[in-house]
């Protein structure tokens, strides 16, 4: 059979780099035929000199020309500005540009018909009455790289009627670096505490969301768009351990729980192999190793993102797009040291709450909408800080 064409929007990334080491372990069956990448201009030259697509996609303008200069020698490379050049070059494209800036990539590897493999939650969260009827586009398929979701992904590939038998998802939770601690604890936290995850290695964005769990409430989000479930039937837990990446419970009372140790290249090399699986295990179990699970409920009151996205959820429209943009936005300030941890929570909450919430029925509202968000959270950050 024909290796699968592969193209990786984000490539320099932490996910971009662990599905190049998927598809390096498994060289037969996968062939990279595009990269896209921000600025990273010496890591992308490694990758492209090492996997040899035939597009290369700067963003950044210089870096587009320093990309250029040094694969200058090599033949059959076309270096371009615009990620979405790959998407119909590919059978499966993955997804791991971070934030908002994903949306593009998302539309344009369903429009063509393709396989998306998704860890860019936000583009879904933001733009799902818009990327919604894109999936029914032939050919096209979303594939969830998310570790929750492709485990909620597996655990319904069982059901017969998914419709009729799930009563609810339940997505865990690690808790992240601050699990266990008060409102009053958090005041203080600093950026490199935030930034410490106890399970898993992603890059920063996420990782200070999973501080806060505005990520799971997101990830809440992004379940209601993947599988159609509403939001009553949506519930979070804690599990400290993330062996368990989320769950499925039918109207029997029967639950059915996806387990794996925490790595990445498992949930990118399922949405690469959709529908068989690889032949090469990441992140198997040592049972002998592996001797408790445990389980709690999230601090609602110490970690209020959580709610809050849940809030914008149920809220629907332009909300997923208001609170994740004023999200990204807040998460840049705390990590520029301008704003508290709580006041993450205080700016996404300030946003929503003066935004006016519309059903968009193009994309250029879902930019609007995403746009007024980041102004209005830079003036609510200044207000703070002033
Ligand atoms: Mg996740």
């Amino acid at each position: 059979m024909a290796p699968v064409r592969v193209a990786i929007a984000g490539s320099t990334g932490s996910i971009g780099r662990q599905t190049l080491e998927v598809i390096s372990a498994e060289p037969d069956s996968y062939v990279v035929v595009g990269l896209s990448a921000g600025s990273s201009v010496d890591l992308v030259v490694e990758q492209a000199l090492k996997f040899r697509p035939s597009l290369v996609a700067m963003s950044d303008e210089a870096a587009r020309e320093r990309v250029r200069d040094a694969l200058a020698g090599v033949g059959g490379i076309e270096v371009v500005a615009d990620a979405t050049e790959m998407c119909g070059i590919a059978d499966v494209v993955i997804n791991g540009v971070v934030g908002f800036a994903g949306l593009p990539v998302t539309m344009a590897t369903l429009k063509n018909g393709r396989r998306l493999g998704l860890a860019n939650k936000e583009s879904l969260i933001a733009a799902g009455p818009i990327v919604q009827p894109l999936r029914q586009v032939e050919g096209a398929d979303l594939v969830p790289v998310d570790s929750e979701h492709c485990a909620l992904h597996q655990c319904l590939r069982s059901s017969v009627d998914t419709n009729r038998e799930v009563a609810r998802l339940v997505l865990t939770a690690s808790g992240g670096p601050f699990r266990g601690r008060s409102f009053a604890d958090l005041e203080q936290v600093s950026v490199d505490e935030a930034l410490r995850h106890p399970t898993w290695s992603m890059g920063p964005k996420i990782t200070i969301d999973s501080s806060t769990l505005m990520n799971k409430g997101l990830e809440v989000i992004e379940a209601h768009e993947l599988f159609g479930t509403g939001f009553d039937d949506i519930d979070v837990v804690v599990h400290p351990q993330s062996v368990v990446h989320s769950m499925v419970e039918f109207t029997d009372g029967s639950t059915i729980a996806q387990l794996s140790m925490p790595d990445m290249r498992l949930p990118i090399g399922y949405a690469l192999g959709w529908p068989e699986r690889l032949r090469t295990p990441f992140g198997k179990i040592d049972w002998t190793q592996l001797s408790r699970l445990d389980f709690e409920p999230p601090d609602r009151r110490a970690f209020r993102c959580l709610d809050l996205a849940y809030q914008a959820g149920r809220s629907g429209g332009t909300a997923p797009a208001v609170i994740s943009a004023a999200n990204e936005v807040a998460v840049d300030a705390f990590m520029s040291r301008r704003i508290t941890w709580h006041q993450i929570h205080d700016v996404s909450a300030a946003v929503l709450d003066h935004s006016t919430i519309v059903m968009p029925t193009s994309v250029e509202e879902v930019i609007d909408a995403d746009r007024c968000a980041r102004e209005d959270a830079e003036r609510v950050i200044s207000g703070m800080i002033s």
